[in-house]
């Protein structure tokens, strides 16, 4: 759904893409992790989802090695587009600072839905199994815990 990506943005400001929902090819799903820096240094990890970019920000640098667990916020689902999005969003928009692909390339998934997503990645950063376990309720809802597994 890119109803709050819309809502969000003012597409005659900035130059992200405008939203469009895609079908996923079922065999080549993507991930892109981009730094952005904004209000608060952060990382933003999108993983196709049925068409979209499931997202979530992420205030440390992204685990490249098993045994570190990073806080993950879940945000407004992306467009496939932005997968490609590099440059400034504009004072006084949305996410105002500069975007930059930190990481990208396959991704597997191999368990999606309720709680929890065990999935692949196979970056140049990010290599192997990685799991994603919600952890929030309430008003922290959209806390999700993000590792890589050994
Ligand atoms: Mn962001």
């Amino acid at each position: 759904m890119l109803k709050e990506y819309a809502k969000k943005r003012d597409f005659k400001k900035t130059s992200e893409p405008k939203p469009k929902a895609a079908k996923s090819q079922p065999d080549s799903q993507i991930f892109v992790i981009q730094k952005h820096d904004a209000t608060h240094l952060h990382y933003d990890l999108r993983l196709e989802i049925n068409g979209v970019l499931k997202s979530w920000a992420i205030p440390k640098e992204p685990p490249v090695i098993p045994g570190i667990k990073r806080l993950a916020i879940e945000t407004e689902d992306h467009p496939l587009e932005y997968a490609s999005f590099e440059g400034t969003i504009p004072k006084g928009q949305y996410g105002a600072g500069t975007v930059s692909i930190w990481d990208k390339g396959e991704l597997k998934v191999e368990k999606s839905g309720g709680s929890e997503i065990l999935f692949e990645l196979s970056g140049s950063r990010m290599k192997g199994s990685y799991a994603l376990v919600k952890t929030g309720f309430g008003a922290q809802k959209n806390s999700w815990l993000f590792f890589k597994l050994r």
